[in-house]
């Protein structure tokens, strides 16, 4: 068995990428549940649904979230009623919110919900929130205090961040299953996912980087910074802002004591001898999961 600490996009496509090489019921996702939001009253998590619609072969290709082949008619009720439209969700991934939170005040937690969804749509790959506890990553930026997705969608992550929390990490534990995972798996991968909005929280849950820490020979980081800038999103850019090196040796300094070994892409080969200089084993591959053949090759890489 392998475990992939996993945040959204970055982490759906390494872990299908897996699936191309190995038996996926042998592989465990431990999800950053950090991007949760209440809306509407319902829970979303977003990252367990990105993960588990790309496994699914449900996810939406061209908008790069949701549900393939969506409609938009309560979205479009919802603006025409003056409501608040800004979070966009869909008429299909509706249901899913609206299935989790009726199972949520049935009493079932997220974990449990999660297996039941992924039963349904045939998920093999078991995918666990790190914490069944309430976290929330928020943001001090220059125009004030911003919730994960006032940041990541509102502002289209477009304004300076000084500071990253993740409210209610300190006090909440890891579940037994992740715990589990962690310490009984053969090898760990750290997913190219943003290391400080969807791998930092995960860390943040209770003594999840010393259960790690004491991983370290048997743990793989995939670097989610190619030549200096993230594929999507606000990797790079937020490394920088909070005084990181953009860069795969940024991600490297970022892993320190964690990851034993670091695998990054064909373009940052002249970064490898810095990274070694770390203490930490380097491999040059292709990175970019673009096409199958390269997705494959990344998968046995980090498996090697
Ligand atoms: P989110 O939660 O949906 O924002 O996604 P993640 O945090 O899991 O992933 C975002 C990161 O994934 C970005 O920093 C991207 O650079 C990285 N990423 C996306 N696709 C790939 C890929 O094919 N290869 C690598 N190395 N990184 C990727
Ligand atoms: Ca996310």
């Amino acid at each position: 068995m392998i475990t992939v600490l996993s945040g959204g996009v970055g982490a759906a496509r390494l872990i299908r990428s897996l699936n191309l090489v190995m038996d996926p019921r042998d592989i465990t996702a431990v999800v950053n549940v950090g991007d949760d939001v209440l809306l509407h009253g319902l829970t979303i998590c977003p990252d367990l649904d990105t993960i588990s619609y790309t496994l699914a072969g449900l996810n939406n290709d061209e908008l790069g979230w949701g549900l393939a082949g969506e409609t938009w008619r309560v979205m479009q009720e919802l603006r025409h009623l003056g409501g608040a439209a800004w979070f966009a969700l869909g008429d299909r991934d509706l249901a899913t919110h609206l299935y989790r939170t009726q199972r949520i005040n049935e009493g079932a937690t997220k974990t449990e919900v999660t297996r039941e969804l992924c039963e349904h749509w045939g998920v093999l790959t078991r995918l666990l929130p790190v914490t069944n506890d309430t976290i929330a990553t928020t943001f001090d930026t220059e125009i004030g205090p911003l919730g994960f997705q006032e940041y990541f969608v509102q502002h289209h992550h477009d304004v300076v961040v000084h500071a990253i929390t993740v409210q209610g990490a300190k006090t909440s534990t890891p579940t037994h299953e992740v715990r589990s995972a962690l310490e009984a798996s053969s090898r760990i991968i750290i997913a190219p996912s943003n290391p400080l909005i969807s791998i930092d929280p995960i860390l943040q849950v209770g003594d999840v980087r010393e259960l790690l820490a004491s991983r370290r020979d048997d743990v793989v980081a995939v670097s989610p910074i190619i030549n200096g800038a993230a594929l999507k999103g606000p990797a790079d850019r937020l490394m920088r802002e909070l005084g990181h090196s953009a860069t795969s040796v940024g991600v490297a300094d970022f892993y320190q004591g964690l990851a034993g070994t670091l695998v990054i892409d064909e373009a940052d080969r002249e970064l490898a001898a810095q990274i070694e200089s770390r203490g930490m084993k380097v491999h040059v591959t292709t990175t970019v999961m673009a096409n199958p053949d390269h997705a494959r090759r990344l998968a046995q890489v980090v498996l090697a």
